[in-house]
Parts: structure tokens; C-alpha cells; sequence
């Protein structure tokens, strides 16, 4: 049996470059939020607004907590990821 003198670091971001592994938190954020909301019983409504998040971005985005609209508004405030 070989002898590692340093045990091997494993992450769910090993290999990534800054911005993916900003965007994989981000996701993870989205989809904590996502599962909540489903146990809470009002996944799918958009926790800004309060309207009902078109079907069409959850496809796409299936851990969505916002329509595209207040999404939209929130990055253009905040310059961030837009998911
Ligand atoms: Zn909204």
C-alpha cells in the first residue's frame, strides 16, 4: 500500500476558474431556495412579486425563486449572475 503524504482535497469546485464556481453557488443558493419553497408549498410563485413564475423559466431555470421581470430588476440593480 503507497503512503500519500497529503491527503487529496476533493470539492465540488475542483478545477473550476473563479466565475464557475460563482455560478455553481449561486445555482446551489437557487435550488436551497427552490426545495424550500416546494416543502413551503409555493414553489413556482415568484418571492418578489408574488405573481406565478412563467413555466416556461422553470424550465430552463428550474430553481428560480423570481419571474424573469423582478429578476431582471434585481441584476440590473445588483450587476450580478444573471441564472
Ligand atoms: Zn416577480
Amino acid at each position: 500500500m503507497e503512503v500519500i503524504g497529503k491527503k487529496e482535497e476533493y470539492s465540488a469546485f475542483r478545477g473550476d476558474t473563479h466565475h464557475e464556481r460563482l455560478k455553481k453557488k449561486v445555482s446551489m443558493i437557487y435550488i436551497k431556495n427552490a426545495l424550500t419553497a416546494i416543502h413551503e408549498g409555493v414553489y413556482g410563485v415568484c418571492i418578489a412579486c408574488g405573481e406565478k413564475i412563467p413555466i416556461n423559466r422553470l424550465k430552463i431555470v428550474p430553481g428560480a425563486v423570481r419571474c424573469t421581470s423582478c429578476e431582471e430588476k434585481i441584476q440590473n440593480q445588483c450587476g450580478g449572475i444573471l441564472i
